[in-house]
């Protein structure tokens, strides 16, 4: 082996305004020798130190054979050794042929292979390519990381003999097999882990997986009745899946009695109250109200505390403080704020409840019957948050949230990030103050910028300035203006991107008014405030969960042929990798956060409470 190229990077910005990104993945070859330590070459940055870098990330080595590949398949010369980001380009090894453990005498210092090299959306970003990512992932062309077992000093031209191989089963490519294709092989991940030399940072993500595979190994192995038929071949639960249609009016009274105790955002303690008390009515154990107010209440498991099961909907509703909750009925439709969004998810939640109860249903793990606060906008997901960070941390295997109507499956959640953003001055008479930067035009300025930014459609991602205002008269130069913005996207690495490509829009806005009035003395200032930060998460439809949630829809014949993603209580277990899915309860409801919302039973309503009571069943076994 020989090393054809040794390059280092300095970290740099780049791209137009709007679309800013620092990344030292820009690296430019050195002929002279240069001094490798622990930490890599002497003079080589990495931009992001939570994603780069460090003792197991000091080299980064790509083979210098893909060249001549790439230069063809993408039909850019620009694809030269260095092309994507590495220190070293070496002949006569590659992804097929190194290994993990591998230790190289390279020039005077000797190394070690660490780890393969996961590629980020930087390399995307740099020449254009969407799927970049994944191509070199598929094509086994990654690249891999060196650690540095004792410094000495490289330059280009020098060798690399192998000196010793621990490990000649794992090539990096084998590796990459694993980590990347067979997350859900128990054995092949295992077997990876168990390679010493492997860094740090891989094996703690393989332990997490190994970790949630034995959860949903506990989940789908106890025992008999574990399909939905089977489950609906148990007396005591098939007469509880038949008093939920019994029920029915039950149900509908529970959701409108609900309805008719307000519950803004930030004052849900009226109905928390309530709904313990009727959770405690219908004999549910250990009810409590934790610190931020949501409601706990506990269904024992026959055998065990685990697997635990959380079934939630959440108490908040969009409508301030004040608003007349009475529930009207119209021929076949109930009008009431929120009667769908969520009290029909807060009925579902009693109506199984009860059913359970009444006949006697046992499941081998336990389930928490729970109602949430602030899952609407500003309450930014804080009952959930505080169920999954404090209350309930670590515990719980599987989440299911009955949010709103219809029959939908909400496996992703979309992330979202929300800001305020103010653009101050001094402010001044239109007319005689004339000539200095005005607050409303750097504003102006921004949007126009930020409405260009591009944005993938694959995963989906969005932006939206949803509010503006500001100024107090025609023939004043506002002192501020301010706007609300709203970024979303299902995947947390786009909405990143888009994070920081927004908040270069709003500097660029800032910097250019400020460059339009270059004598002023007048001040120009920028506030960014966050109103909320909800973590984006993507569970594939084969997962155990959605498998599972479309099977019970099945077993009644609802039409579920799609999974869809949103904004709910269920963003915060995805994004912590708990298995977790939000469900509908059934009936119609198409005007929800509306103040003509309403809420019509249809022909099978009752079907919503049935498929969420068989989920519940599956998940929580026999
Ligand atoms: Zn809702």
């Amino acid at each position: 082996m020989r090393v054809t190229s040794l390059c280092l990077g300095k970290i740099q910005e780049l791209g137009e305004a709007a679309n800013r990104w620092t990344t030292a993945t820009f690296r430019h070859p050195v002929t002279q020798p240069v001094a490798l330590g622990p930490l890599g070459f002497e003079g080589d940055e990495h931009a992001d130190s939570t994603v780069h870098g460090g003792a197991d990330k000091a080299v980064l080595v790509c083979a210098g054979a893909h060249y001549p590949l790439w230069r063809q398949e993408l039909n850019n010369p620009a694809f030269f050794p260095g092309a994507l980001g590495e220190n070293l380009t070496l002949t006569d090894v590659d992804e097929q042929s190194a290994c993990l453990g591998d230790q190289w005498q390279l020039g005077s210092a000797r190394v070690e292979i660490a780890q393969p090299r996961q590629p980020c959306w930087k390399q995307a970003r740099r020449w254009g390519i969407d799927d970049f990512v994944t191509t070199l992932l598929h094509r086994d062309r990654n690249g891999w990381y060196l650690r540095v077992l004792s410094p000495g000093s490289v330059q280009t031209g020098d060798t690399a003999t192998l000196l010793q191989r621990p490990y000649p089963d794992w090539t990096i490519a084998q590796a990459n097999r694993v980590f990347h294709f067979q997350k859900e092989d128990r054995t092949a991940n295992e077997a990876l882990l168990a390679v010493p030399t492997l860094a740090e940072a891989w094996k703690k993500k393989i332990r997490a997986r190994l970790a949630t595979l034995a959860l949903l190994l506990l989940c789908a192995l106890p025992v008999p009745a574990q399909t939905a038929s089977e489950w609906l071949a148990d007396p005591n639960f098939e007469a509880a899946i038949a008093s939920l249609q019994q029920n029915n009016a039950w149900t509908m009274q529970q959701q409108t009695s609900i309805c008719e105790i307000a519950a803004p955002p930030f004052a849900e303690a009226v109905r928390g109250r309530e709904y313990a008390k009727r959770l405690a009515a219908l004999g549910m154990e250990d009810i409590r109200t934790d610190k931020e107010g949501n409601v706990i209440s506990k269904y024992p498991g026959s055998k065990s505390a685990k697997p635990l099961v959380v079934f939630s909907a959440h108490l908040d509703t969009v409508f301030p403080e004040g608003m007349d909750v009475k529930v009207r009925k119209e021929g076949d439709r109930y009008h009431g704020l929120g009667i769908g969004d969520d009290c029909r998810g807060l009925a579902v939640v009693l109506a199984v409840a009860k059913a359970l109860r009444e006949h006697d249903v046992t499941f081998n793990g336990t389930v928490l019957f729970v109602a949430t606060v602030g899952e609407e906008g500003q309450g930014d997901l804080r009952g959930v948050r505080h169920l999954f960070t404090q209350e309930l941390k670590g515990q719980v295997d599987a989440f299911i949230s009955v949010d709103g109507t219809g029959f939908r499956l909400t496996p992703r959640g979309v992330g979202s990030n929300r800001y305020k953003v103010t653009y101050k001055g001094r402010g001044g008479h239109s007319y005689g103050a004339f000539g200095m930067p005005n607050p409303a035009h750097a504003m102006g300025r921004a949007i126009a910028r930020l409405a260009d930014i591009q944005v993938p459609t694959q995963p989906k991602t969005t932006f939206n300035v949803g509010t503006v205002g500001g100024g107090t008269s025609v023939n004043s130069i506002p002192i501020e203006v301010s706007m609300e913005i709203d970024l979303r996207s299902e995947s947390p690495q786009e909405l990143a991107a888009l994070d920081e490509r927004i908040r270069a829009a709003l500097r660029y806005g800032l910097d250019e008014e400020r460059k339009r009035w270059p004598d002023s003395k007048a001040p120009l200032d920028l506030e960014i405030k966050t109103m909320g930060l909800r973590p984006a998460g993507v569970q594939p439809d084969e997962a155990p969960i959605v498998q599972k949630a479309f099977a019970a829809a099945k077993a009644f014949q609802i039409p579920v042929f799609a999974t869809g993603s949103g904004s709910t209580d269920s963003n915060i277990p995805i994004s912590l990798g708990i298995p977790a899915i939000t469900v509908s309860g059934g009936g119609r409801s198409p005007n929800a956060h509306s103040i003509d919302e309403w809420f019509e039973e249809g022909p099978d309503a009752f079907k919503g409470p049935q498929m969420a009571a068989l989920l519940v069943a599956l998940l929580a076994g026999k």
